[in-house]
């Protein structure tokens, strides 16, 4: 790969190779922008086949960061790193500490998190070289699991959806399929099941799925039929790509809405079959926001307070009614407008940036 081509290419503002003899760390902060305020994203584990996957991954998932940040109305850039290695062999406190030392040195340009292979307790021990780090336990003062804010996020996401469909906040009697119930999924469940909406549900792991079934009642599926369930929304929280070539001819669903990223497989196109098929898409990164809005609430001047940021995380209903408004005003799809909305808010408080007086 050309590196300067590529980081040229999607205009990415920093690229940092980090290495460690003593522990074996290998690993790649990409800052995408600070144009907004800090990168923040999380640190990703994992054994890429190559130097190329893994620095393509971390450039990817960095710049994505930088659109969801803007979308939720945040205060914050984009930014990601990866760590080469498998988190189960390779994980020991000297690389993370190594590692955390170069996030250090950055000087708040990233901050990072946990994410696939990194856990809160490993961010408690980046925490011990660098206060550039978020989602720490709540001991340190942290904002716990990320995830208990993303389902909330969603559940607003969800409201946003009905009010536009069908006239009404309310998810009383509207069916929901729900694909994946771990950790996000799970405690979706639990507001669906406050708000009395039919359940369905599938997934990989047969111990999740009867979880579901006994804690609210859920109707079990199976896994590759759960997409083509006859619902009002459906709720991909697993893995990303399932809004695909096959799958959106199968939909039975008015609306998507659901927390896994990168639901869509093929970008643009995705988006328009989606469209011509007649149902409603909350993009993923306006509709998963609940997590990042949750965690960048520990940057508040006054510390992390719980009812504070979860008066926050609902702002994932509005952030989603302006999505939806956008485009229908500009005709375009949703995922069309989110981006757009997302671009305007960093180039508008670029300018303003452009003007500040220095100190
Ligand atoms: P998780 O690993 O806790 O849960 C995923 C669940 O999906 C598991 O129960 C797993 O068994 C199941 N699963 C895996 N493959 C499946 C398949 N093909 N079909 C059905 N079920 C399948 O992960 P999570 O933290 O709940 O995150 C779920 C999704 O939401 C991921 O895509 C993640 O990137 C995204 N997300 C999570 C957060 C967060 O706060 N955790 C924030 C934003 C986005």
């Amino acid at each position: 790969m050309d590196v300067f081509d590529r980081i040229g290419a999607d205009d990415y503002e920093q690229v940092v190779f980090c290495h460690d003899r003593g522990s074996g760390l290998r690993a790649i902060i990409a800052v995408h922008s600070t144009r907004l305020g800090p990168g923040l994203g999380g640190t990703r584990f994992y054994p890429y086949a190559s130097e190329d996957e893994g620095l393509e991954d971390v450039l990817r998932l960095a710049r994505a960061m930088t659109h969801k940040a803007a979308a939720a109305g945040l205060d914050l850039g984009g930014g990601k790193a990866v760590i080469f290695g498998d988190p189960d062999r390779d994980k020991t406190e000297a690389l993370l500490r190594a590692y955390a030392r170069h996030v250090d040195a950055l000087g708040g340009r990233y901050l990072t998190a946990e994410d696939v292979g990194t856990t809160q307790a490993d961010m408690d021990i980046v925490r011990k070289e660098t206060r550039f780090v978020t989602g720490v336990s709540r001991e340190l003062g942290g904002s716990g699991d990320p995830s208990i804010a993303t389902a909330y996020g969603l559940l607003w996401a969800m409201k946003a959806v009905a009010l536009r469909l069908w006239g009404d906040t309310s998810l009383v009697g509207r069916h929901v399929a729900v694909a994946g119930v771990g950790k996000v999924g799970r405690a979706l469940l639990g507001h669906l099941a406050e708000e009395r909406t039919r359940i369905t549900v599938a997934d990989v792991t047969p111990a999740s799925v009867e979880r579901a079934v006994a804690e609210v009642g859920a109707e079990a599926v199976a896994v590759e039929k759960i997409h083509a369930v006859e619902c009002d929304i459906y709720a991909p929280c697993a893995m990303g790509g399932v809004l695909n070539t096959a799958t959106i001819p199968e939909l039975r669903c008015a609306a998507v809405v659901g927390s896994a990223n990168n639901q869509l497989a093929d970008g643009a196109a995705s988006a328009a079959a989606l469209a011509e098929a007649g149902v409603l898409y909350a993009p993923d990164f306006v509709a998963n926001a609940g997590g990042l809005i949750n965690i960048a609430e520990e940057l508040a001047p006054t510390g992390y307070h719980p009812d504070l940021a979860l008066a926050a995380v609902r702002r994932v209903f509005e952030n989603v009614t302006a999505v939806l408004q956008r485009a229908e005003a500009d005709g375009v799809t949703t995922a069309a407008a989110a981006d757009k909305l997302a671009e305007d808010r960093i180039a508008a408080l670029s300018a303003v940036h452009q003007i500040r007086i220095p100190t």
